[in-house]
């Protein structure tokens, strides 16, 4: 493969939690409304299925070349170019350190087509049995830069980091059901949910959940979180999100521990979940797909929007 395809391929899958989020993303993108994901050896093995509309034969391997994304055609298309980044690049990215097969099937076609490319080098595309939608496999991960390997945690430490991921993209997508399977052993099945506070109940496993929700000007909060009463020991608890994406954001995550004040005991931390909405020129989200980090245009509107979301419940109930 070019050069140029394994450095990209460097900043999108450092590690195998990215390249899984890059491909459960394409599945939610293609409409899939199960996705059913398995992952082996620390996510150097990883099958993605999903039910979505699948790919025209012809399409498979252009789906491989960099750039080449089939979702932004026009300019008003700007934004999600802005937001999601590096559009047409996870899969030919993909492909260049590992081996993908790649199956789909449209609705109305009569078999499913499969491409195998192997380190950026494609074979024939083969006529096979399956259902509509697509499956990609993706088998030896940076097996042709053993450099690339070192860098690879543990893998009970690349296992968590997937299984992290996916709860935050299942929490983002409840009416998608998700189906998680570790080393062959099913470990989370989360079938599509009608609102995002029964995602939260039905993934946090936390009951009961109170909601609350806030707006200061043009930015909107909505938070879905526990009673004081039932805390964690970490900050790893509290899920933020802006634009429906997931984000890392330490000024948010103060203003979730903020509105708990004076109902927490030191070393106790908050379990909620925030959803921050605003007009989409008013906030960056980091086109990095690696990072996941927000710039709000007015940063304190954000802050307060959120603890707000959180406080008009928490002082009014009777804890
Ligand atoms: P992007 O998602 O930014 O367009 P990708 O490299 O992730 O770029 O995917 C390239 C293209 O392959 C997509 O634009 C889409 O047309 C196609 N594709 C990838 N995964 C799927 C999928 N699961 N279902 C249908 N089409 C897909
Ligand atoms: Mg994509």
């Amino acid at each position: 493969p070019e050069v140029v395809d394994q450095i990209a391929a460097g900043e999108v899958v450092e590690r195998p939690a990215h390249l899984v989020k890059e491909l459960v993303e394409n599945s939610i993108d293609a409409g899939a409304t199960r996705v059913h994901i398995e992952f082996f050896d620390g996510g150097r093995i990883v099958k993605v299925i999903d039910n979505g509309k699948g790919m025209a034969p012809e399409d498979l391997p252009k789906s491989l070349e960099r750039f080449a994304t089939s979702k932004i055609s026009k300019t008003d298309d700007l934004w999600s170019l802005k937001t999601f980044g590096f559009r047409g690049e996870a899969l030919a990215s993909i492909s260049a350190v590992s081996k993908l097969t790649i199956t789909s099937r449209r609705e109305g076609d009569e078999q499913a087509h499969q491409l195998i490319c192997e380190y950026g080098k494609k074979r024939d595309i083969d006529k096979v049995g399956g259902s509509q939608g697509t499956t990609i496999l993706m088998e030896n991960l940076f097996d042709n830069t053993p450099a690339r390997l070192k860098f690879l945690k543990s893998d009970a430490a690349e296992n968590g980091a997937i299984k992290t991921t996916l709860k935050a993209m299942a929490l983002s997508h409840y009416n998608v059901e998700i189906r998680i399977q570790e080393n062959g052993k099913l470990v989370s099945f989360w079938p599509a949910c009608k609102t995002r506070k029964d995602r939260v109940e039905q993934i946090l496993e936390i009951k009961p959940l109170f909601e609350g929700e806030a707006s200061r000007e043009n930015v909107k909060a909505y938070a879905v979180f526990a009673d004081p009463h039932n805390v964690a020991k970490t900050a790893k608890n509290i899920w933020l999100f802006a634009q429906n994406r997931w984000i890392q954001d330490r000024s948010l995550q103060a203003a979730v521990n903020e509105a708990y004040r004076s109902l927490l005991m030191h070393g106790e931390y908050p379990i909620a979940v925030v959803w921050v909405e605003t007009d989409p020129d008013c906030v960056d989200v980091n086109i990095h797909p690696t990072k996941s980090q927000v710039k709000f245009q007015n940063a304190s509107l954000a802050f307060r929007a959120v603890a707000a979301s959180l406080r008009g419940t928490l002082e009014q109930a009777p804890w």
